[in-house]
């Protein structure tokens, strides 16, 4: 996704100054990936997530080599070997090899129909599969699987999700957001099993059961993993750049190597990995300016707000979501399933939890970003911009 940005970025400043090859080990050019949980959920197809087509990178004299991987860099020789074993040279290379999904510590990943859920190929994976089966299980609580089994509840198939916390999306939301979450999904006849954990895949060739840490075994015919990304960061660290848990850059892009730039999740920036869109384009800006104008414009972390793709799910969540020393402001409609928390420190939001109504989400977003002191709009503030006078604002 981050490369398609990067393009864009390039092609709008100076569409002349640089002969471009894009090495895509997926067999398509730029897509949305964000959008696969919706093609499972059966609101989009593959034909229309499709960004940049082989026509676009044709008008625009851009080489694509499509299903080819680079497997190393030499930076002596500023030189790429490929999948097929030709060899690229470059003046400037980016990597932008995103991540995968993490693997988990059970037994028996290799079974056929226990899938990991990333690409365009996962996605026809999982619905060729759904014809011809009964039950399936989405490994991971987070909003990825969250989606998946969604999807998943979508195309008829019944499923249990599986998460090894006590609550759904516990990094983003409390426990009573998140049972609230569990609630409304379970209207969806999806079913849970919370702080638990798989042991082993089990069956011949393909899944027909999972055992787990409880010591349950269930039937299933279907696994999905979604519990986390690992980012493909190797390409990188072996050819000698540094960077530990993925690729380290610089605020504006740079790598140890002044002949190579790194972008999207399989980079490090100032301690941190990422695995959302939002920093990325921010990212494919900076290193475009970089390159075609030599301009610095600093690459700056900022906070990112948490929605769900879900129908019927209405979440909104960012910074903190616990608290125990910091201002606490919170109301609950239980008859309207609505759910709003926000944690104040020193005068200023510092987390925002909203769940059932996000009518006022950017709002409070706005204030939390900009660093408000928010004093002036107490105690109005938790029932929404509604209720705040425009005065006080
Ligand atoms: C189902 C799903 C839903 C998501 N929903 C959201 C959302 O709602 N909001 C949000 O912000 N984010 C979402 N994300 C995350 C978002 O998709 C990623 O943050 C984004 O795709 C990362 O972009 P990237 O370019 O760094 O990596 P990718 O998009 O993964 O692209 C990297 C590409 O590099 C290729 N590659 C890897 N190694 C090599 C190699 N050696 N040689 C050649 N090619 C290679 C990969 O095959 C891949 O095609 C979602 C992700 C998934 C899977």
């Amino acid at each position: 996704m981050v490369t398609g940005r990067f393009l864009d970025e390039l092609v709008a400043l100076d569409p002349e100054q640089f002969d471009i090859t894009v090495i895509s080990a997926e067999g398509f050019g730029s897509y949305n990936r964000i959008m696969l949980s919706s093609i499972l959920a059966k609101k989009a197809t593959v034909a229309s997530i499709i960004q940049k087509d082989e026509a676009w990178y044709q008008s625009n004299d851009i080489g694509l080599k499509l299903g080819l991987s680079a497997l190393k860099i030499d930076t002596e020789h500023k030189q790429v070997l490929l999948s097929d074993q030709s060899i690229i040279s470059y003046d400037h290379l980016v990597i932008a090899t995103g991540s995968r999904a993490s693997k988990i510590p059970a037994k028996n990943l290799h079974l056929e129909h226990v899938i990991f859920f990333r690409t365009i190929n996962d996605t026809h994976l999982i619905l060729n599969q759904c014809a011809n089966t009964q039950r399936a299980l989405v490994i991971g609580g987070g909003l990825l699987g969250l989606e998946a089994a969604y999807g998943l509840a979508q195309q008829g198939v019944k499923v249990t999700l599986l998460h090894r916390s006590g609550w759904l999306l516990n990094r983003q939301l409390d426990e009573k957001s998140g049972k609230m979450l569990q609630d409304i999904m379970q209207n969806m006849d999806i079913e849970f099993r919370l702080k638990d954990e798989v042991v082993s895949f089990n069956g011949e060739q393909s899944l027909e059961s999972v055992t787990f840490k409880s010591g349950d075994t269930e039937n299933f015919d279907m696994a999905i993993i979604a519990t986390g990304i690992t980012p493909n960061s190797e390409i990188g660290l072996d050819a000698g750049l540094e960077g530990n848990r993925a690729i380290l850059v610089d605020d504006y892009m740079q790598t140890s190597d002044d002949h190579i730039s790194a972008i999207g999740e399989c980079i490090e920036h100032d301690g941190q990995t990422f695995g959302l869109v939002d920093p990325l384009w921010r990212q494919a800006k900076t290193l475009a300016l970089r390159i075609v104008k030599d301009e610095k414009q600093a690459f700056i972390q900022q906070e990112v707000a948490t929605k769900l793709k879900v129908s019927g799910v209405q979440l909104y969540s960012a910074g903190q979501v616990e608290t125990k020393y910091n201002n606490l402001l919170c109301i609950e409609d239980q008859s309207a399933g609505v759910y709003r928390k926000l944690i104040i420190k020193s005068n200023k939001i510092v987390g925002i939890v909203l769940f059932g109504d996000v009518s006022s989400g950017p709002f409070y977003f706005d204030l939390m970003q900009q660093q408000q002191d928010v004093s002036k709009l107490l105690p109005n503030l938790i029932f929404g911009e509604q209720a705040v006078s425009v005065e006080d604002k």
